[in-house]
Parts: C-alpha cells; sequence; structure tokens
C-alpha cells in the first residue's frame, strides 16, 4: 500500500514537472538570485527537521542579543532559536535620526525584529521600561520591580520552553539593566520549573525545566566551570558567507546604535566562549568538546524515535536540495507515514515540541512545493467603522498541483471561512476576497510611541489559514500579518513640540508644522485648528484619498500667558466643518523660559542627526544658519560669533575632522567654537584612524556617566560670565532635568581650560570635566559632556538660559 501509493505521488508529479520544464523561461540575473534564496529557504526549512530544540538568548536591550552564536545555532543546526529582551532601548542614543525615549523604542524594536530575521531566530519583549542608563542592578530593580522582572521572565520562559538559555550578561559587570537581567536569569531557571513559584501561571504555560544555562565569558573562567566554545567564522555552505558575516549583517540592522564595524576583522571574528552556569539535575554532562549549548542532550526514547527526521536513501534531506520532485515525495511520505506525531501519551509529555516539528515539516512542504498564502490591502491601515478591504492570497510557485480544501481567515475579532478555488495550478495563484468591517471600537495602533508597553506595539494581527492538499496528503500553511488601526486622519507629526518661548519670541506669530494623514479611501475635506490659552483659530484643509501632507498653521493673535508655573498648552484639531468630536486632537505643552541671549550675535551650527540645535535657537530668537561640512570647508566662517558642534559631530560628519584646523581657526580669529558631548571612542586622539587631538588644548574623554537626574551640580566658579551673563544661573537651573546629567565625561583636561560645574552620581567622585573653557587666540572654545540637547528638547527653562549664555559667551573683538 506504502509502496504504491509512493509511486503513483511520484509518476503524477514526475508528469507535471515535464510539462511545467516544457515551458521555454529564461535565467536572468534577478531570477539566480531569487533560486539562491529559494534554495536558502527550502535548506533551512529541511534543516529544521532535523533539530526539536530550542535556544533562549536573553538580553536586556536589542543589540545585547548573541546574534553570531544565534545565527550559527539556526543557520547550522536547525535549532530552534528565540530571543527575549528586556526592554526595547528607549533610553538609548540615537546615532542616525532624531527620535528619542518611546518613539525610539518603537524604532529599535522594529530594528530588532529586522535583525532577528538575519538570524533566523524570534523575538519576545519583556516590554520593562528603558529610563537610561543606570549603574547597579539594585536602581535597575527599583524601578522595574524585582519580582515582577522575574514573574515576566518565568512566564516566557514557561511559554517558550527552551532547553537551553545563553545570555550575554553576568551579573556584576556593565549597565545596571544588564546586570538586573543577568541576576534574574539565573533564579528564572529554577522558577520556571517550581510549580511553588508564580502558580497562577500554570494553567496558560505549566512548569518548565530548562536544562542548561550558559553565561558568555569573556575573560579567565575558572578551570572547574564546563565552557563551550563556538567558531563563527565558519563559512555557510548555503548562503556563501560567514556564520560571523551574518551576524554582522543582523547587528547593521540595529542602525540607531550605531556606527558598527563595516567588516568582520581581517583575522576572523573572535571565537564565543560560553561557560555552564546552572544545569537541570538530570541534565548529562556538557562534553568536553561540545560545538553547541545543546550537545549531550537527549530525549526519552520512545519521543526521539518518534522525532527522527525523514531521509532519503538515509542521508539527509539537505543533500538532495536539487532534486526538489524527490524531496516532495518523501516530505509527503513522512507526512503520511506520520513522522513527528505520537500516541497522545507521548505527545502529552512534551506538547510543544511535538507541535513545533510537525508545523516545520507542514512548513518543509510549503517551502519545497512552492505554495504559499498572504494577505494584501490597498490600504497600510485599517480604520475602525470602515470596510477593511483585504485579499487573501493562495500561491503555488512550484511543479505540483495543490488543491485547497480550507482557506480561513482570523483577526479582528472574528474568524471566518473564505471563499476560493478548490486549487490551484503550478505558477499560479488565487485570491478570495475578506469581507469584514473594522469594528468601531477597535483600539488604534497609532502613534506607534504610545502603545510601546500595551501590547499593541506591532499593530493588529490578521491570520490567514490555508488548508492544503498534495495527493491526499494535507498541510497547513499560515502568514500571519500585522497592520495599524489608525483614525480616519491622523496627526501624524507636530513640530515644535513643547513649543518654547523666550522674551525675545513672545510677540512672534506662532507656528506650526502639522503633518497630517488621510487613512480613508476617498478625500479628506475638513478643518485644521489650534485652541487654547485665549487662542481660537483655524483653517481649510483638503487631503487626497491616503495621502500624507503637511500643513502650516500661524498663530498671529498675540499668545496671553497666565500666572507662571501655570500649565500651558494649546490643541491642535482635525475637525469636520460641523464638528462634534474633533477627528484628531494633539496637545502641544507652551513654555515660557526667561532666556537671553546678547544682542547682534549670529550663530552658525552643525546638526547632527535632529532639528533640537535649530528649535532651540529659534526659540531664543537667535540669528542662526545651518552650516553643512562644505561651508566650514569654504564659507567665511568670520561672519559669526559663535559656531556650535551637535553632539557627536565628529561621528555624524567624520568630514569634519580634517577640517578641524578651519574651526580651530575661527577660534583664533575671535570666534566661539561650542562643542556638544561624544564618545570616547569618537574623539580621544586615535593614530590608526587619523584621528588627532581636536580641541585646541588636550581633552581625554572617559566613560563616566552622571546618571542620576538631580544629581547635585556645584558651581565651581560661581562668578564665571558662563554662570552669570545674560542670565545669572542658580540652583533652580538645574531641577527637573531628564534622563540624566551628562556623560563621557572628559578625565584629563589642559590646564588652559576652566571647569565651572561639576557633578556626580551619589557615591561617587564628583566629576569636573563637564563643562570646560578656554581661551585660545582671541576667542573661546567649550567643551560640555553635559546633555543639554535632551533639556532643550524636553522644554527646560533651566537648559534654554543656559545654552544662551553658552552661546553669547566671549566677544569678537573690533577689527
Ligand atoms: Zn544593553
Amino acid at each position: 500500500m506504502k509502496l504504491r501509493n509512493h509511486l503513483r505521488t511520484y509518476l503524477s508529479l514526475l508528469l507535471t514537472l515535464v510539462l511545467f520544464y516544457q515551458q521555454p523561461h529564461a535565467q536572468t540575473d534577478t531570477q539566480a538570485a531569487s533560486d539562491r534564496l529559494d534554495k536558502a529557504t527550502i535548506h533551512q526549512a529541511l534543516l529544521d527537521l532535523t533539530n526539536p530544540w530550542t535556544v533562549m538568548c536573553v538580553a536586556a536591550h536589542p543589540d545585547d542579543e548573541d546574534g553570531s552564536t544565534l545565527t550559527i545555532l539556526r543557520r547550522k543546526y536547525g535549532v530552534h532559536t528565540v530571543s527575549l529582551f528586556s526592554t526595547f532601548g528607549e533610553g538609548g542614543q540615537n546615532a542616525v535620526g532624531p527620535e528619542l525615549y518611546e518613539q525610539l523604542g518603537v524604532i529599535r524594536a522594529r530594528e530588532t525584529m529586522a535583525a532577528a530575521e538575519v538570524q533566523g531566530s524570534e523575538p519576545h519583549f519583556l516590554g520593562f521600561r528603558d529610563f537610561g542608563f543606570s549603574k547597579s542592578a539594585e536602581e535597575t530593580f527599583r524601578a522595574w520591580g524585582e519580582k515582577e522582572l522575574l514573574r515576566r521572565m518565568v512566564l516566557q520562559i514557561r511559554l517558550l520552553r527552551p532547553d537551553v538559555i545563553i545570555t550575554n550578561h553576568d551579573t556584576t559587570s556593565g549597565h545596571g539593566h544588564h546586570q538586573a537581567t543577568g541576576r534574574t536569569v539565573l533564579q528564572a531557571f529554577d522558577a520556571a520549573a517550581d510549580p511553588k513559584q508564580f502558580p497562577e501561571q500554570l494553567s496558560q504555560a505549566g512548569v518548565w525545566q530548562v536544562q542548561r544555562l550558559f553565561v558568555r565569558s569573556r575573560g579567565q573562567t575558572d578551570a572547574s566551570t564546563p565552557t563551550v566554545t563556538l567558531d563563527p567564522n565558519e563559512t555557510d555552505p548555503v548562503r556563501g558567507i560567514t556564520y560571523a558575516q551574518q551576524a554582522l549583517e543582523g547587528l547593521h540592522k540595529h542602525a540607531t546604535q550605531g556606527p558598527w564595524p563595516k567588516t568582520v576583522p581581517a583575522g576572523g571574528a573572535r571565537p564565543i566562549r560560553y561557560g555552564l552556569v546552572r544545569q537541570a539535575t538530570s541534565a548529562p554532562p556538557l562534553p568536553a568538546n561540545a560545538k553547541t549549548p545543546l550537545d549531550g542532550l537527549s530525549l526519552p526514547a520512545a519521543e526521539a524515535e518518534k522525532l527522527t527526521p525523514p531521509t532519503i536513501e538515509n542521508k539527509p534531506l539537505t543533500e538532495f536540495l536539487d532534486r526538489r520532485l524527490e524531496l516532495l515525495v518523501s516530505l509527503l511520505n513522512a507526512h503520511r507515514r506520520g513522522v513527528f506525531t505520537a500516541a497522545k501519551e507521548i505527545v502529552d509529555t512534551d506538547p510543544q515540541r511535538f507541535k513545533l516539528m510537525s508545523s516545520r515539516l507542514d512548513k518543509a512542504i510549503a517551502a519545497v512545493s512552492g505554495a504559499s498564502v498572504g494577505l494584501v490591502s490597498d490600504s497600510d491601515a485599517l480604520v475602525p467603522g470602515e470596510d477593511s478591504r483585504l485579499n487573501a492570497v493562495v500561491a503555488n510557485a512550484g511543479v505540483a498541483e495543490i488543491q485547497i480544501k480550507q482557506l480561513n481567515f482570523r483577526g479582528l475579532g472574528t474568524e471566518m471561512k473564505l471563499n476560493a478555488a478548490d486549487k490551484i495550478l503550478p505558477g499560479t495563484e488565487t485570491s478570495a476576497e475578506v469581507k469584514v468591517v473594522t469594528p468601531k471600537t477597535l483600539a488604534l495602533t497609532v502613534p506607534a510611541a504610545e502603545h510601546l508597553y500595551d501590547g499593541r506595539l506591532f499593530g493588529e494581527p490578521l491570520t490567514v489559514e490555508a488548508e492544503l492538499m498534495i495527493e491526499g496528503v494535507s498541510f497547513v500553511v499560515t502568514n500571519e500579518t500585522n497592520r495599524e488601526v489608525a483614525p480616519e486622519i491622523e496627526i501624524v507629526d507636530l513640530d515644535p513640540s513643547p513649543y518654547v518661548i523666550t522674551p525675545a519670541t513672545s510677540q512672534k506669530p506662532l507656528e506650526f508644522k502639522v503633518k497630517l494623514k488621510n487613512h480613508l479611501a476617498s478625500d479628506f475635506h475638513g478643518l485644521l485648528r489650534v485652541s487654547g490659552q485665549s487662542l481660537e483659530t483655524g483653517r481649510e484643509i483638503n487631503i487626497p484619498a491616503t495621502a500624507s501632507e503637511t500643513e502650516n498653521l500661524v498663530v498671529r493673535s498675540p499668545l496671553v500667558l497666565g500666572a507662571p508655573n501655570q500649565d500651558l498648552h494649546v490643541d491642535i484639531t482635525v475637525d469636520l466643518p460641523n464638528p462634534k468630536e474633533p477627528i484628531a486632537k494633539r496637545s502641544v505643552p507652551l513654555v515660557y523660559a526667561e532666556a537671553l541671549v546678547v544682542g547682534g550675535r549670529k550663530v552658525g551650527y552643525i546638526p547632527s542627526t535632529d532639528q533640537t540645535l535649530e528649535r532651540s535657537l529659534a526659540a531664543l530668537g537667535v540669528d542662526a544658519t545651518k552650516l553643512t561640512v562644505d561651508d566650514i570647508a569654504k564659507a567665511n566662517l568670520s561672519t559669526y560669533n559663535t559656531i556650535i558642534i551637535d553632539n557627536r559631530g565628529y561621528q555624524a560628519h567624520p568630514e569634519l575632522i580634517e577640517l578641524n584646523s578651519r574651526l580651530l581657526k575661527f577660534v583664533e580669529d575671535g570666534g566661539t567654537l561650542l562643542v556638544f558631548y561624544h564618545r570616547t571612542g569618537e574623539w580621544n586622539p586615535d593614530e590608526k584612524n587619523g584621528r588627532p587631538q581636536l580641541a585646541p588644548y588636550p581633552i581625554i574623554l572617559d566613560d563616566e556617566r552622571v546618571t542620576q537626574e538631580d544629581a547635585p551640580v556645584l558651581f565651581l566658579q560661581p562668578k564665571h560670565p558662563l554662570l552669570n551673563f545674560p542670565n545669572r544661573i542658580t540652583q533652580k537651573d538645574f531641577a527637573n532635568w531628564v534622563q540624566e546629567r551628562g556623560l563621557y565625561f572628559p578625565k584629563e583636561w589642559d590646564s588652559h581650560y576652566t571647569a565651572i560645574l561639576s557633578t556626580h552620581d551619589a557615591g561617587e567622585p564628583p566629576l569636573r570635566g563637564g563643562l570646560l573653557v578656554a581661551p585660545y587666540g582671541r576667542g573661546n572654545y567649550i567643551y560640555t559632556s553635559y546633555v543639554w540637547y535632551r533639556q532643550l528638547r524636553a522644554g527646560l527653562p533651566g537648559g534654554y538660559r543656559m545654552f544662551a549664555n553658552l552661546i553669547s559667551y566671549g566677544r569678537r573683538k573690533e577689527k
């Protein structure tokens, strides 16, 4: 019976194949590339059938995952790999764009998804708030809750059921988030297996015993700790590049955290070494020459037998990549034989592993037969109350006829069978309309930054599931995609917000730039209004279907400011001509900062990645010009009194290093050069990379930070003009700071500099180099490690007052 079946399948598929290949088709470059991709996909699907193990990598932030090991385990061995991140990384810096805080978290979550795509892993997030750099696990536990961190981590371990956990984090070094994550994973290892821990999770997840826990070792490990070393420099025969190169490609997806090395070092990436720090009592010992952290583990015999991968002539299926027909026959037969299924009593001991492997078999059949499903729509978002206009597509890119037994849609609170054709011929696709209205009550998912922690960050999940059949064997192909849920009209961006006013600008009209997106399939005609603080003005707008437009909104009536410290804001709304409820609304805080700049000052500035300098200078009413690298090379800089180099400016514009003599000449001739913070490795002299000392007198940076926003600030030179002119700076100007005081503080500086301020985190020695000023030639040079830009962005009056003093400092000598 079995043999007859086999033969019938083989002959019938062969016939289709012959017919298919008689049609002429040109082999183009794109086709060659897509063939290789196709080959890698099929190879991965087949390799996945040989490995029933799951490895989890635990990390504090996006980019802390061990991309190399994740890549090796999946791409070389077919291990099911998942990564678990404590945060979305929103407290970090942004090397490529203006987004910070929750907006940065959204980007970093997406970067993590893209990196995981390269690594072949599956990312999960615990969703703790990344409140910026912290120096101890205790500080992190205070913010997150020590038990809450353990609870969420245990739940994910119980749900994802890893056999082995790896982490880059130890319990004592680096960022407090790293230490807290490193400490908690040790506890979670035991807690996940203990039914007395978090018993309320058991109905959802059940207990789970992880077999081994490894911590990355970078220094010496004591000889009693068993270790495993992985070499990422081996070439992946399927993809033609090394695993280290693939991992670096993944790392590049974390672009906001760059710059990353462009290539793997010439001598190869360093081997990766892990020390075994916990193991289950029943776990076999790690073999002395283990190649992976899984080596030596085995499943109970009854289970292992049922999870034996299919073969052809006793050889792994991956050896038959060019023989698609034989592969398909072998997979279909394996399915008929019931591979990866077992009697209930065996499955019940380890249901998730059987589920994983069965779904991997279905995926392999889909990959080899060229079957796929997808969901397409002509708009990128779902609008509550509107028809959702979706189409489910089933495609057959293979050589065998595929029958569609069932096509289902799940999502938007409903589940439905779709009307589809009953078969698809090779090289064709068929689609079925999904007739569903997006419920009026469905919660929005935009702006994404407001949904970082509520589980709606990635949008509304929509699933298409097809039960397909080839030669009497049925298999399931699933596609889950996410769609944003958006209002009819969305205020995508509003600039500036907060709106800062100073004495020089308080009488000027308010000007807002409002970026709107019409999510409807029809034109929108309505009103854009501003109201509040006794202002009331608006104008008509017209936005074509599905278009985005930026509208200027100018408010000419003077602003009436109430008593100081009163909550000031205006509302920007989009209304229909006869408004009941506004369709979209955002509040813009108004800030009045008593910050004065010396009259007649002309300022040039070189922004790095955001518009903080531009907006702050505008708020101060300063005559300011945005400068390019080209301007620094060619323009007459002597027309400026002050030039500002933004945070990490020499990193954002490496050409400035070559042009530094022009900047120093500007100072020599009487200008004030104000340089904001740089990272140690972007600033300190580095002969190998051709970077000289950039300041006129040496300044050497260290990695020291002051992370407490309320750390005491001592005025070392209380009479210095920087603290007195034109604005008298007091302790009040350092109140209510956001995120931190500063970072990468200088450890050494030349005696020409005067140190103005000192600050330090509790229990640490004072850092006196955060604001340094020196006369040079006829001008002045200022370097500062304080995070003025975060205070300026947040609309902190003290930040504006000090910034005004910095740009007012020094006077160009009359010629
Ligand atoms: Zn980190």
